[in-house]
């Protein structure tokens, strides 16, 4: 029996500690306006909606909080309660026979939010809005580090000062023109004596069959407004260039139906040399295919030709791509040296089983660029150095390629 009790007891308190400030449960002040509210709740229970986090009790229970909270700040008399006696209060309050709470579902709750039956998907029947795409460019840095960042997009939303209901006052009554049907049929004359029945919209209220007397000051009594909304986005490392990310029902929403998905199309955008210095490397001019990476670099015909020069090529996280050649080590133009490893990260969805960690090649290719102009001495030696050295050890190019002996063609 003790056991019991202290079991009990034990229930109790973590139910106390369970529930969190309303407010910082919203991410609201304590003077936070009816539209910061409703702004809230749209977002958190969307986050926390247990459809979307599947298996995952602690979401589930935030969802039921985030419901239980906007319920209770959203009503000025519940508001007032809570903010004198607390948690507390609103117990006493809803025991003490107050005003009985409208909505004990949170999915009920959320339906009036985002349309259709309160679940993401998955129920027969229920209409779903049109998928959106947007295309979000982003800098190759940012494909090959990862990062997380936002995007804003516009989109019809659910007027949340009416609650989707289009009416000021919440009463929507049935037109009386058509009997709520939406449709009226009319006689038109089509010669003397001679009519015709159709069937058109009613004209009163637009097809709708529902009239409303105070339209929603927000939106019109059009139950939906346009307007932005700003998501979180996660570049993986090497996502590839076009990925599509699918975000489950954030596409338009209508009272009518369950939103589409939203789908974003993540392209590389063109490389700018930007102002900060994490912006300013060499990879920013990297250019990609698939998992590998290409770079021209560019040598003097001495560096080609004699060797003995260093590169140091900052990559896109900063790190340093070291090139280099030693003294007498020939680079032919237009050669490609492979640097093993140094291309884009290989994106988790497409590693082999087993594999943590890969990475695509780099490729850098050498183009060489002769002098134009020669100092006047320099010409003189460097011509002197050919003449004596083209006579001891000429090499005929055009023997070499089996065409015919030609005079004037002996070169070094
Ligand atoms: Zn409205
Ligand atoms: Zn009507």
């Amino acid at each position: 029996m003790l056991l019991r009790i202290l079991f009990f007891l034990g229930c109790l308190l973590s139910f106390a500690l369970c529930s969190e400030d309303f407010y910082k449960l919203l991410g609201l002040k304590k003077d936070a306006s009816e539209r910061e509210i409703k702004k809230a709740y749209r977002s958190l229970s969307k986050k926390f909606h247990p459809d979307k986090n599947p298996g995952n009790d602690e979401a589930h229970h935030k969802f039921v909080a985030v419901a239980e909270a906007y319920e209770v700040l959203i009503d000025e008399e519940m508001r007032r309660i809570y903010d004198q006696y607390g948690h507390e209060g609103i117990e006493q309050h809803k025991r003490g026979g107050g005003r009985q709470q409208q909505h004990h579902d949170p999915f009920d709750l959320f339906s009036r939010f985002f349309g259709g039956s309160g679940h993401f998907g998955g129920h027969q029947g229920e209409r779903h809005g049109p998928n959106m795409e947007v295309r979000v460019s982003l800098p190759l840095r940012d494909f090959y580090n990862g990062r997380t960042t936002e995007f804003t997009v516009e989109k019809q939303a659910i007027c949340s000062a009416c609650e989707g209901s289009g009416s000021a006052d919440g009463h929507v009554d049935h037109c009386d023109m058509c009997g709520g049907r939406g449709m009226v049929i009319k006689r038109q004359q089509l010669a003397p004596g001679l009519f015709q029945q159709v069937q058109t919209n009613c004209d009163k209220c637009g097809g709708r069959g529902k009239v409303i007397k105070n339209p929603c000051p927000v939106c019109q009594g059009s139950r939906v407004v346009r307007e932005p909304e700003t998501h979180e986005l996660h570049v993986e490392k090497g996502m590839p260039d076009g990925v599509r990310i699918t975000y489950q029902n954030e596409a338009d929403e209508s009272p009518d139906w369950v939103a589409g998905d939203l789908i974003v199309h993540l392209v590389e955008s063109e490389p700018v040399l930007g102002e900060q210095e994490h912006e300013r490397t060499d990879g920013t001019f990297f250019r990609r295919r698939g998992n590998d990476l290409f770079w021209r670099e560019v040598l003097s015909l001495r560096e080609a030709w004699m060797g003995d020069w260093t590169r140091n090529l900052t990559h896109l996280d900063g790190h340093i791509v070291q090139l280099s050649r030693k003294r007498g080590e020939v680079i032919q133009p237009g050669t490609v040296e492979v640097v093993k490893g140094e291309g884009m990260p290989v994106w988790h969805q497409q590693l082999p089983d087993g594999v943590d960690e890969e990475w695509g090649n780099l490729n850098v290719e050498y183009v060489v660029v002769l002098p134009d102009q020669m100092e006047k001495g320099m010409e003189k030696e460097f011509w002197a150095v050919w003449e004596k050295w083209r006579k001891k050890k000429a090499v005929n190019l055009d023997e070499d390629r089996g065409r015919p002996k030609a005079k004037g063609h002996d070169e070094l």
